[in-house]
């Protein structure tokens, strides 16, 4: 068996957080990496457990040291994924990363023998519109810069190595679950 580094995306209101949450509490050779960023932490967030929040001056310090394995700017805030944590993990476990789709292909040039990318997509656009208006907590000017960034994430489904359809969350972790096992087992 390989250990293999995961990567998940897919956009935002499609359910990934929720597929992650499970695929790690019923595996237990599977460990999640922590991003750092220098966003400041939502209400609830825990530093080392959502992400490790730091400043901008110490992440610009830790680009210069070459210590993340892939990093991107989003929304005026910078996201990394800090490498010796990965690289340490893959020794002995396989590693899942939930990332957006630069930082994914980022990773997958990275390496490209290790790398498996997973895209999670709605059914529908419609129905994401739907999830994502039924948070009730934009306005319509907002929402409609949330869907043009949905449309960009899933035009570059063709870039990864599955897109699954999240339209019912047990058989979605199941199907994901399937991709983990055979490519665990395939010798490369
Ligand atoms: P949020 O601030 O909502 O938690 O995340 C914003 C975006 O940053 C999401 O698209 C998320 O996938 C992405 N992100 C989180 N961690 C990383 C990372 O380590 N690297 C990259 N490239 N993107 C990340």
């Amino acid at each position: 068996m390989r250990n293999v580094l995961f990567v998940i995306s897919g956009p935002s209101g499609v359910g990934k957080g929720t597929i992650v949450d499970l695929l790690l509490s019923e595996d237990s050779d599977l460990v999640e990496s922590v991003s750092c960023t220098t966003r400041a932490p939502r209400a609830g967030e825990v530093n080392g457990r959502e992400y490790f929040f730091i400043t901008e001056h110490e992440f610009r310090d830790r680009i210069a040291a070459n210590d993340f394995l892939e990093y991107d700017e989003h929304f005026g805030n910078f996201y990394g994924t800090p490498r010796s944590f990965v690289e340490r993990c893959l020794k002995e476990k396989s590693v899942l990363l939930e990332i957006d789709v630069v930082g994914a292909l980022n990773a997958k040039r990275l390496m490209p023998e290790r790398t498996v990318l997973i895209m999670v997509t709605p059914p529908s656009l419609q129905e994401l519109e739907r999830r994502l208006s039924a948070r009730g907590s934009e306005g319509e000017e907002a929402l409609k810069e949330r869907m043009r960034r949905v449309r960009y994430e899933l035009d570059q489904a063709p870039l990864y190595d599955y897109v699954v359809v999240n339209d019912d969350l047990q058989r979605t972790k199941h199907e994901i679950q399937e991709i983990i096992r055979k490519e665990k087992e395939k010798s490369i």
